[in-house]
């Protein structure tokens, strides 16, 4: 996504430019269930490296820790849906194997 910046060059000078921001990847499902989290999901939860699960397993499961990396999770923000056409979610599904899933 192209997002405009400003840059101040000494102290005077201004420019601005145009950046390619990186973009959330949006996973279609829960990496410890495997249930589906739709773009649109509430339910959706992720880590800060996109580690992304459903909040039951959060909260039943994981103890509100990422298996993957150790840190917390928030709420997945929801994309437009206008965006969601040019910035489509992810389709490849992450399915982890962690102790606490398989219970
Ligand atoms: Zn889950
Ligand atoms: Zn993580």
């Amino acid at each position: 996504m192209v997002i405009s910046a400003i840059r101040r060059i000494g102290h005077t000078h201004l420019i601005a430019y145009n950046i390619e921001a990186p973009m959330l990847i949006l996973k279609p499902n829960c990496e410890c269930c495997d249930r589906d989290l739709p773009a649109d999901s509430s339910e959706a939860r992720i880590c800060t490296f996109e580690c992304t699960f459903c909040a039951d397993c959060v909260e039943t499961r994981l103890g509100g820790a990422c298996p993957n990396c150790g840190g917390t999770f928030t709420a997945r923000p929801i994309r437009p849906e206008a965006l969601l056409a040019k910035y489509p979610a992810s389709t490849e599904r992450v399915v982890g194997n962690h102790k606490a899933c398989a219970a």
